[in-house]
């Protein structure tokens, strides 16, 4: 189906506790993605819980825009961080970071695991980034074919952008 990457953002936002005081920024007229609406909701609202669970007090970001062919959805918080040795394994089954002290929770180590099924499964591709003591960006890229919002002629892509 042809999805509103807004209306999932805003939907999992809404489901997610502690993500009503996020600072979203999603750009106007985003072209729609053609994925599975239900997955995509899954992917952002584990991430949503990850950066309200590990993010400390701080606020965080949720930013959406379009970039050439594709839509980057990025989660910013601004807790502990992730060291650089653990930002693939993160993404990996039952995986929990060393010394995570989160809110006292007791993770399955499954949610990013799940996020990066979902995400690959509908074309996309997600990565962590950060500087521990800094925080935390997760990037979700998904590719946005010939989508029936999609008009005039598509942005420059900046080259050199990637993993
Ligand atoms: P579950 O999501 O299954 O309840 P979990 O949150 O521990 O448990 P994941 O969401 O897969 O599992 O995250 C794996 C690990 O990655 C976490 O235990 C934590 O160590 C680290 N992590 C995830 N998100 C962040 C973040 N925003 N900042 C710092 N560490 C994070
Ligand atoms: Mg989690």
């Amino acid at each position: 189906d042809w999805v509103s990457v807004e209306e999932v953002l805003r939907v999992a936002i809404d489901e997610t506790p502690h993500a009503a005081g996020f600072n979203v920024g999603i750009d106007r007229d985003l072209p729609l993605v053609r994925a599975d609406a239900a997955q995509l909701e899954r992917a952002f609202a584990n991430l949503l819980e990850n950066a309200a669970r590990y993010g400390g007090d701080h606020p965080v970001a949720v930013r959406a825009r379009a970039v050439g062919h594709r839509l980057l959805i990025r989660i910013v918080d601004r807790g502990p961080g992730i060291h650089g040795r653990e930002l693939e394994r993160v993404f990996e089954p039952f995986y929990r970071a060393p010394d995570v002290r989160g809110d006292g929770h007791v993770g399955s180590g499954l949610g990013l695991a799940v996020v990066r099924g979902f995400v690959e499964a509908n074309g996309g591709r997600v990565w962590a980034e950060s500087l521990p003591g800094q925080g935390t960006t997760f990037v979700v890229e998904l590719p946005l074919g010939d989508a029936p919002a999609e008009r005039g002629a598509p942005a420059l892509e900046p080259t050199g952008a990637g993993r």
